[in-house]
């Protein structure tokens, strides 16, 4: 068997053979199998607890009817609603299984051997993944550090020190995940706009609609006057389908014709189409879901900071708490069954993150949480 496994490594291409692969929230069945448990509640993957829109879950049960044709590989219509929403042409719009594959796009797109790419330390796990999977050399640059204003994130200055001739992409996650920091909208355009042309900048907005600092960008606002911007987004977060697995760029059209080429021709499905753009037009959804995340992210913030815990800012649906040991946390909750997401894949191994839930959901883990770390303040 383990001769067999280093038969195989070898014969992968170098990219594989040093890939880390992604480790996603534990699945709440999985949880129920292993540890007997029935009363579950998962804070681990920064789903919208509200579960999905009547409206997203409607326009998808019509669609199934459906089901036994392809899906429209152009995604016609969405694409439409989403140019209207966000004042584009159609012809810059790129849809993905998620805003993952769109990012595994722009990596199949413009990195491979020889080039690469440049993120920051404790940005989003699917950087280095396809970096590494084009065979690109992933440009890591040191955060921010936990004295600054905005602790573990993004040093702007530092990526910009990082990029070089062979550089192609640079992410940016704003907010970051798993740390909740962003960055503002002066300093991010300033950055963009000191890039060189060889390089593409992807500026990934997953959590965009959660912010309510005038702050914080809209950086498809940039995009006719920076030709080499790509903006993601996705219907995982606060539109509640992340089971669907939609998501889409924003890019020059150019930039877009060329996702299109290694784009799989029927990437997402036509219930996934429809529910995506049902969601899109129910805005009441989402205002009242950003209004409950945001209003109980901070309540659960003074707890966790009366329980004497450091707490990152966050502009997200979820908070990075530093318990000590981390691992041993993560375990206790899950027996009390309650999943979190530890970090330390992240570089933060004394960290983890959870995802704002319901009221109820909240306190529990709170609850559960206070029972592993000590009395209250
Ligand atoms: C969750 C997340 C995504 C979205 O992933 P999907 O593939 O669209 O579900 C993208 N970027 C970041 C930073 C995320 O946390």
């Amino acid at each position: 068997m383990s001769e067999l496994r280093s038969a195989f490594h070898q014969l992968a291409v170098p990219g594989v053979q040093t890939l880390h692969p992604y480790e996603p929230g534990k699945p709440m069945d999985e949880l129920q199998r292993e540890y007997g448990l029935t009363d579950i509640i998962k804070l681990a993957s920064n789903e919208n607890p509200r579960g999905p829109g009547e409206k997203a879950l409607a326009a998808a049960r019509e669609a199934m009817a459906d089901a036994h044709r392809y899906p429209d590989g152009n995604g016609f219509r969405l694409k439409q609603a989403l140019a209207t929403h966000h004042g584009v042409a159609p012809e810059t719009i790129t849809l993905g299984n998620g805003s993952n594959d769109v990012l595994a796009l722009v990596a199949s797109t413009f990195l491979g051997p020889g080039r690469e790419a440049v993120f920051s330390e404790h940005a989003f796990a699917v950087y280095p993944i396809v970096t590494s999977a084009a065979g690109a050399t992933a440009s890591v640059a040191p955060a921010l550090g936990s004295d600054s204003g905005m602790p573990f994130g993004h040093d702007l200055d530092a990526m910009r020190a990082r990029v070089t001739d062979a550089t192609r992409v640079v992410f940016v996650a704003n907010p970051n995940n798993p740390t909740g920091t962003w960055l503002g909208r002066r300093e991010l355009k300033a950055f963009v706009q000191s890039l060189p042309d060889h390089v593409i900048v992807v500026i990934d907005e997953a959590y965009c609609e959660y912010s309510d600092s005038p702050q914080q960008p809209d950086a498809t606002e940039w995009l006719s006057a920076f030709p080499n911007l790509v903006v993601t987004r996705t219907f995982s977060k606060v539109h509640g389908l992340a089971g669907f697995r939609v998501g889409y760029s924003i890019a020059h059209p150019a930039v877009a014709e060329l996702f299109n080429r290694v784009r799989q021709p029927f990437n997402v499905s036509t219930s996934a189409q429809a529910a995506a753009e049902a969601a899109l037009a129910d805005t009441d959804y989402v205002r009242e879901s950003v209004a409950m995340n945001n209003e109980q992210r901070e309540w659960l913030r003074g707890e966790l900071e009366q329980l004497g815990l450091d707490v990152l800012p966050s502009a997200a649906n979820f908070l990075c708490v530093r318990v000590g040991d981390a691992g041993a946390v993560y375990e206790g909750l899950l027996r009390a069954g309650v999943i979190v997401r530890p970090v330390a894949g992240y570089g933060l191994p004394e960290w983890i993150r959870v995802t704002v839930g319901l009221p109820d959901e909240n306190r529990r883990f709170l609850d559960a949480l206070t029972g592993l770390v000590g009395r209250r303040a």
